[in-house]
C-alpha cells in the first residue's frame, strides 16, 4: 500500500521519527486497546499498528498484493485471542462494516470481550470451537473476507469448513500459517504448499503466499480468493 493511497483511508501509512509506520484511525477516540502508540493527523486520531504485534499488519508491510479488508467490509475472524488485530480490523471496516471474532478459550475469550469487543460496536464476539462453524447462529448473512489465525494442526481443514459456512462467492481468505504448528519435521516452505494445494482442492484460486519474516519466523499468510 502506497502511502497517497491510503491519505484518506482508515488504513495508512503515517511518519514517526522519520520511519513510516502503518496506523489505523481509532473506531472509538481516545480507547487503547494495548500498549499501542496514538498520533494525531489533521484533528484524527490514529492508532499505530506494529508488525510485530500482528500478523495482519506484517503481511501489509512485507507488500500484500490486495488487502480484502476495508471500509464497510464483514469479516469473520477465526483464532480472535484477546483482540489485538480484530481491534485494528474494527478501525479499518469503520461503522458500517461487522468483524465476527470466533474465540475457544473462555479465559481469552473473556479479555477480549471486556477490553475490546464491549467497547467497539463493530464487533461481534463469538465463544465457540472453529470446529464447528455451524453453531455460531449470529451470523446471518456471508461475509466479505474469512481471516483465520488459529495455529492447529488440521487448520487448513478447519478454515476451509468455515468458508463453506460463511464466506460469500467471490469472497477472500487470509490464513496465517505457523509451520511448526503443522508439521514441525518439515521445511517451512513444504507445509506452506502443501496448505496451499489444500485451498486448490476445495476450490479457491491461491493469489500470494507471503513470508512474515523478519516480523514472524516460519509463519506465511495465505491470500485466496473463492469463486
Ligand atoms: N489472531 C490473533 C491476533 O493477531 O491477535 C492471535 C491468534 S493466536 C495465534 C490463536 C488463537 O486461536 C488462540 O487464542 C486460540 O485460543 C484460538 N484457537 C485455537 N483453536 C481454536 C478453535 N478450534 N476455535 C476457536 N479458536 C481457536
Amino acid at each position: 500500500m502506497k502511502e497517497e493511497e491510503g491519505r484518506a483511508q482508515k488504513l495508512r501509512w503515517v511518519t514517526i521519527d522519520n520511519q513510516q509506520k502503518l496506523a489505523t484511525e481509532n473506531f472509538v477516540a481516545g480507547n487503547k486497546v494495548y500498549d499501542e502508540r496514538f498520533v494525531s493527523i489533521n484533528g484524527i486520531e490514529y492508532r499505530v499498528w506494529d508488525p510485530f504485534r500482528s500478523k495482519l499488519a506484517a503481511a501489509i508491510t512485507k507488500g500484500l498484493e490486495l488487502m480484502p479488508i476495508g471500509e464497510g467490509s464483514s469479516i469473520l475472524y477465526v483464532g480472535a485471542s484477546t483482540g489485538t488485530t480484530v481491534s485494528h480490523v474494527s478501525d479499518i471496516i469503520g461503522k458500517s462494516g461487522i468483524v465476527y471474532g470466533v474465540e475457544v478459550s473462555a479465559r481469552v475469550a473473556r479479555e477480549f470481550i471486556e477490553n475490546v469487543a464491549e467497547k467497539r460496536s463493530n464487533i461481534i464476539p463469538i465463544v465457540a470451537d472453529a470446529r464447528k462453524p455451524k453453531s455460531y447462529g449470529v451470523i446471518l448473512s456471508k461475509v466479505d473476507v474469512v481471516y483465520a489465525d488459529i495455529a492447529q494442526p488440521d487448520q487448513t481443514q478447519i478454515t476451509i469448513q468455515n468458508c463453506q459456512a460463511h464466506l460469500k462467492r467471490g469472497g477472500y481468505l487470509l490464513m496465517v500459517v505457523k509451520s511448526r504448528s503443522i508439521d514441525v519435521t518439515k521445511e517451512p516452505r513444504e507445509v506452506f504448499l502443501e496448505e496451499s494445494r489444500k485451498l486448490q482442492d476445495a476450490g479457491f484460486t491461491i493469489k500470494q503466499v507471503l513470508k512474515l519474516e523478519p516480523f514472524d519466523k516460519d509463519h506465511a499468510i495465505i491470500l485466496a480468493h473463492m469463486l
